[in-house]
C-alpha cells in the first residue's frame, strides 16, 4: 500500500511563479528518482499552499513511470505513531527494516518531528541507509530548515543536502487559473467577474480559495441562489473573517515600545542596557509567536539581528517567564495587548 492519492497529480497542480521551482524539482525527481542532486527534495511553505498535493504528485508520477519501484507516502505524525508502536511491541528492527527497503520515501510535515528525539534518531538511520543506496527521499515542512526548532543538528544538515524549494503564496493570475481549472474539472460554469472577485480577496491559502468556490457552487446548486457578486461577497467575508488576522512585526514593536515607554528606535538600538535588551527580546518572541515570519526575517526587521539572536531571545523569554514573576507579568500584559 503506497498510500498515494491519485487525484493529487502534476496535471492539476497549476504552475505559477510561486511554485515553479518546487513543481519542476518535483518533476525532475519523478523522472529520475534517486538520480538527481535533489535528494532529499524538501518542499516547504505555509498551510494550504500545496505541499501535500505536490508530495503525492511526485509519488503518483513515479509509480506511473516505474511500477516496479516501492513508493511510500506517510505523514510524519503517522510515522511517529508507527515507531512508538514498534517500540512497545518490541519490533523496532522490523520497523527500521520495512523503511530501509523502500525505493522512494515521502514524509509529509516533518516539522512534526520536532522535540521527538527517538523518532528523529530512527529516521536519521533510515535516511542514511536510503541515501547511501541511491534511494529518493522527499520531505515537506511548514518551515525552511534554518527555521526548524528542536530538530537535531545532524538531521537538519541532512535536510540541507539536496534541494529546499519554497511554495510561496500564489499571485492573482495563478489564483484565477487554479479556480478556473477547478470549475472546469467539476463541470461548473461561473461568471468571470465572480471568479476574479474571489481570487482577488482570498490570497494566502489555496485551500480557502477552493473552499470559497465550493461554497458558492453549493449555494447555487442546493439553495438555487443566483451567483451574484453580493453572494460572493458574503462567502468571501466568512472565509476572510475566519482566518486569524496576522499582526505585523511593526505593530508588535510599537506595542512593546509603548508598554516600556521607549521609542521603537531605542528598542532596535545596539545598546546592552538590560531593560532595553528585554524589550527587544519580547518583541522578537511575540513576532515569532504571532506572525509567520522566519527567524531571519524577524531579526532583520528588529534592529538588523540574525536568526540565532532571535532564537536566543525566544528561549530567554521562555526561561525568564517561568523563573521571574515580574517578567511573566510583562509577557501576560503584552499578550493581552496583542491578541485581537
Ligand atoms: P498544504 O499541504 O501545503 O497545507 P495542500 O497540498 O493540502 O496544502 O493544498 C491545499 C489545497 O490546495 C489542495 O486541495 C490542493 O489541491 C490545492 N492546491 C494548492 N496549490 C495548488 C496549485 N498550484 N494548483 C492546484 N491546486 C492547488
Ligand atoms: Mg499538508
Amino acid at each position: 500500500e503506497s498510500q498515494l492519492n491519485p487525484s493529487y497529480n502534476f496535471e492539476n497542480f497549476l504552475e505559477g511563479d510561486s511554485n515553479r521551482l518546487a513543481r519542476n524539482a518535483g518533476i525532475a525527481v519523478a523522472n529520475k528518482p534517486g538520480g538527481t542532486s535533489f535528494n532529499p527534495l524538501l518542499i516547504f511553505g505555509g498551510v494550504g499552499l500545496g505541499k501535500t498535493h505536490l508530495a503525492h504528485a511526485i509519488g503518483v508520477d513515479i509509480k506511473d513511470k516505474y511500477p516496479e519501484k516501492t513508493v511510500l507516502y506517510i505523514s510524519a505524525e503517522k510515522f511517529t505513531q508507527q515507531y512508538i508502536d514498534s517500540v512497545k511491541k518490541n519490533n523496532r528492527n522490523d520497523f527500521i527494516h520495512f523503511y530501509q527497503i523502500i525505493d522512494v520515501l515521502i514524509i509529509d510535515d516533518v516539522q512534526f518531528l520536532s522535540g521527538k528525539t527517538g523518532t528523529q534518531d530512527v529516521f536519521f538511520h533510515i535516511f542514511n541507509h536510503l541515501h547511501q543506496n541511491g534511494k529518493q527521499v522527499v520531505l515537506t515542512s511548514d518551515k525552511a530548515p534554518v527555521d526548524m526548532q528542536d530538530i537535531e543538528q545532524r538531521l537538519l544538515s541532512r535536510f540541507k543536502w539536496g534541494l529546499s524549494a519554497e511554495l510561496q503564496t500564489p499571485d492573482f493570475e495563478t489564483r484565477v487559473s487554479i479556480l478556473r481549472n477547478k470549475l472546469y474539472r467539476d463541470g461548473v460554469e461561473m461568471p468571470e467577474d465572480i471568479v476574479e472577485y474571489v481570487a482577488k480577496h482570498i490570497k494566502s491559502n489555496v485551500r480557502e480559495l477552493e473552499g470559497a468556490i465550493i461554497s458558492l457552487i453549493a449555494q447555487s446548486s442546493f439553495n438555487k441562489k443566483e451567483i451574484t457578486i453580493n453572494l460572493a461577497k458574503d462567502i468571501v467575508e466568512k472565509f476572510v473573517r475566519n482566518t486569524k488576522r496576522e499582526v505585523s512585526i511593526d505593530y508588535i514593536q510599537k506595542v512593546v515600545s509603548d508598554y516600556f515607554q521607549m521609542d521603537v528606535s531605542t528598542l532596535q538600538s545596539k545598546t546592552r542596557k538590560r531593560h532595553i535588551v528585554q524589550a527587544r527580546q519580547l518583541a522578537m518572541f511575540f513576532a515569532k509567536k504571532y506572525t509567520k515570519a522566519s527567524l531571519a526575517s524577524i531579526g532583520s526587521q528588529i534592529g538588523q539581528r540574525d536568526h540565532a539572536t532571535v532564537l536566543h531571545a525566544c528561549k530567554t523569554v521562555d526561561n525568564l517567564s517561568s523563573t521571574d514573576k515580574q517578567f511573566r507579568k510583562y509577557v501576560e500584559d503584552l499578550s493581552k495587548k496583542l491578541s485581537l
